[in-house]
């Protein structure tokens, strides 16, 4: 799995990583906005695909919504060497048209594997318990969830950690559960809000050198416009930073904006 025999050119970039719900799309919209960097969204790409190919049905902001992407995210770490390829394929024809530092985050599994085939300056890597993604899996779309619901979302995450852990210990020889042992910068979000997480990240040195350098490699980076467009309103809207809030409806949801360039 993973392993793609196509060698790309492609600019460095840095990888932002976490298990599912560790806060990885929205630190990486932080980082969009406050640096100018280029952010490829491989969730919301992952949440496009399975919405395209009938897997994922339910009204988005619902519970049978997020079930039915976790047993989405279940049927890429099992068999589904298609859409591995295509993952890939998106991230790199992202990453191969970019001007700008870029950051990359994905569904921590496959952005994990894929760093060891893209051309990764820097991974960072956020780490967060299994009760704490729950709740922010819940909480980002407002979902109302009883006891039993919350136990049941906890309990299939768990499942897909168990999997994606086999998966990528056999085949990558990663061990997922010990990320200190394989990244570079592990930053525990326990107990802190998005913004503190995000703060931790931008004060790194190595985060800030890798950002210098990135930049230096990219001298005309400023001038990289993209199209975003927002999947709550439909609005398109034209900038040379990322999106982070619709001015029309107001949603600021990282995965509810399509990069349409
Ligand atoms: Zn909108």
């Amino acid at each position: 799995m993973f392993l793609m025999s196509d060698t790309v050119s492609i600019a460095p970039v840095i990888l932002l990583d976490g298990l599912l719900a560790s806060g990885s799309s929205i630190i990486s919209n932080y980082v969009g906005q406050s640096y100018s960097f280029t952010v490829v969204n491989g969730n919301q790409y992952l949440r496009d695909l399975g919405a395209s190919t009938g897997h994922v049905t339910a009204p988005v902001g619902t519970l049978k919504h997020e079930i039915q992407l976790l047993d989405f995210y279940e049927l890429i770490a099992k068999e589904n060497a298609a859409v591995q390829k295509q993952i890939y394929s998106f991230l790199t024809s992202k990453i191969s048209i970019v001007k700008k530092p870029t950051i990359v985050h994905c569904t921590g599994y496959a952005s994990y594997a894929f760093s060891i085939q893209l051309p990764v300056k820097h991974i960072y890597w956020l780490h967060a318990t299994l009760d704490d993604r729950t709740e922010r899996l819940l909480h980002r779309y407002k979902i109302m969830a009883s006891k039993d619901q919350k136990q049941q979302v906890k309990e299939r995450l768990n499942e897909l950690d168990n999997l994606w852990e086999e998966s990528l210990k056999s085949h990558l020889g990663i061990n997922m559960r010990e990320p200190e042992k394989q990244q570079e910068t592990v930053i525990d979000t326990a107990n802190m809000t998005t913004e503190q997480a995000f703060q931790k990240l931008a004060t790194i040195e190595s985060f800030i050198e890798t950002y210098n350098s990135l930049a230096s490699l990219m001298p005309d980076y400023h001038e990289e416009w993209r199209r975003w467009q927002c999947l709550v309103c439909q609005l398109v809207l034209e900038s040379n930073k990322i999106v982070v809030t619709c001015p029309r409806c107001n949603n600021s949801d990282p995965d509810k904006f399509k990069d349409l360039d």
